[in-house]
């Protein structure tokens, strides 16, 4: 491993965005690029991955990249015909630190159809309902990980504080890598304009500007191939997982959004966020506890929400369905008067699930009316302080205890499995069961320290 800076042309630029049928072939030439990753994303968040020499990209191009479905998280059987992923090359991307490499995004189809579970199909979806309306979808998200050694422990022995946020010295002991992330995200056209240590020893954030919700969208998962990737390069593991240590914080994936009409945010007015807003609002806090088993999707998410106390004092996430101002013990915040904050999401959350969902509770707000009223709560309550059955949640719902609860509530809700497809829902909802069940045929060390009681 090198513990050296791998970035080895500093200098480097991405070419022009490529319309999404332009050659590759052409641009391999061009652009110096020997292999392609045509990359997808299936129902579990995984990236997967053909790699194509650029001397076959042109076939590629044209025929697909050949995948078994029954191999990836797609709710196919093994006797399913192949997976072929289309690239779509205005989202072609050269890797800054190995220029010969680039990554595509590819889109999912078998027998000529497009696979309406692939994520990217169902946020596709949402944003061909957007621009119906006359709307762009913007999002920025905060992917919080953990660099961690071999031995799945935190990789910096010194990172001990028990209120690590913006450690100077932490930072600096993990500056090369993080410093490589970031220079490959900014010759990608990020524009990233922080880089903090978080809340939990070993945890750190990297914010970059937003953009259309499918943009975002894929530069989400090439953030997390990046920081996967240079970590290994520097002898580190990355982690996204939710809640990867019981005594701190875990990763969230807080995602910030905005509607635009042309150029117009239509979130914003003048003192707080405008009535259209808070109509989306609605529709994304009345759906939180249907749509929680795709913004927390794992059995782990569920020790992240309504989790144990943390070193810090504060685990960060939500436990209720609540929002106020500029105010971190809600589920949503309002930093300001041009957008919304979501932070329920965490680590294992899809990147293309996660903007699909608000878009469509958004739209389904916006249709129904809801509206969040007004807001519930002075913006100075800690509501982590208020302990359950108090009078003061009364009308507040909860969030579902475990992936269960979320998984069937989910699937109970008829107007989220009209929104987001029958197929999509049902695929998913078929996986989320797999894991639960895989989950209780495992015998955990707590019960068996509780053999004694019996
Ligand atoms: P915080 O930690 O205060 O929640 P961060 O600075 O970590 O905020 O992240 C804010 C995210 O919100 C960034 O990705 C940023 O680009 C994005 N953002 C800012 N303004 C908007 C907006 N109007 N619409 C959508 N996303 C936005
Ligand atoms: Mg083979
Ligand atoms: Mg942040
Ligand atoms: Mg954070
Ligand atoms: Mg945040």
């Amino acid at each position: 491993f090198s513990m050296e800076p791998c970035f080895t042309k500093p200098n480097f630029s991405q070419g022009a965005k490529l319309d999404a049928k332009a050659d590759l072939s052409e641009a391999a030439k061009a652009r110096g690029i020997d292999f392609f990753l045509v990359a997808f994303v299936d129902l579990r968040g995984v990236l997967r991955t053909k790699m194509v020499p650029a001397s076959a990209i042109k076939q590629i191009q044209r025929d697909g990249a050949g995948f078994a479905p029954a191999a990836t998280w797609l709710d196919f059987g093994p006797h399913a015909a192949d997976l072929l992923v289309i690239p779509d090359a205005s989202t072609l991307l050269q890797v800054p630190f190995s220029p010969e490499l680039a990554i595509v995004m590819g889109d999912c189809f078998i027998e000529g159809k497009e696979v309406a579970q692939s994520p990217r199909a169902v946020l596709k979806a949402q944003v061909a309902e957007a621009k119906k309306r006359g709307y762009v979808f913007k999002s920025g998200v905060e992917a919080e990980f953990f660099l961690l050694s071999d031995k799945d422990a935190i990789s910096d022995s010194r990172d001990t504080q028990s209120k690590p946020c913006y450690d100077a010295q932490s930072m600096m002991r993990r500056y090369a890598l993080l410093a490589d992330i970031v220079k490959t995200l900014n010759a990608s056209g990020f524009g990233v304009y922080q880089t903090d240590h978080e809340d939990a020893n070993g945890q750190f954030e990297i914010n970059w500007h937003y953009q259309d919700c499918l943009t975002t969208a894929d530069q989400h998962v090439f953030f997390k191939w990046a920081v996967k990737t240079l970590s290994e390069r520097h002898g580190f593991r990355a982690t996204f997982m939710p809640r990867p240590f019981s005594n701190l914080s875990g990763n969230g994936c807080h995602i910030h959004c905005s509607l635009w009409a042309g150029d117009k945010n239509v979130f914003e007015a003048s003192d707080t966020i405008s009535d259209l807003a808070l109509q989306f609002l609605g529709g994304v806090l009345a759906k939180a506890p249907s749509y929680c088993a795709i913004t927390n999707p794992t059995v782990n998410s569920f020790k992240r929400l309504n989790g144990a106390a943390t070193a810090s004092g504060y685990t960060w996430s939500p436990n209720r369905v609540s929002w106020s101002g500029n105010n971190r013990s809600h589920m949503v915040r309002v930093p300001d008067n041009d957008r919304f904050e979501l932070r329920l999401a965490d680590g294992a959350v899809n990147p293309y699930l996660l903007p699909a969902v608000m878009l469509a509770c958004g739209f389904w707000g916006i249709d129904t009316k809801a509206n969040p009223h007004k807001c519930l709560f002075p913006a100075d309550v800690n509501m982590y302080e208020i302990p359950d059955g108090s009078p003061k949640l009364e009308g507040i719902a909860s969030l579902p205890r475990n992936l269960l609860d979320a998984t069937r509530a989910l699937e109970s809700d008829e107007h989220l499995t009209a929104l987001l497809g029958a197929d999509f829902l049902r695929a998913f909802v078929k996986l989320q069961k797999l894991e639960w069940t895989e989950f209780t045929a495992h015998l955990s060390n707590w019960e068996v320290s509780q053999l004694s009681v019996h």
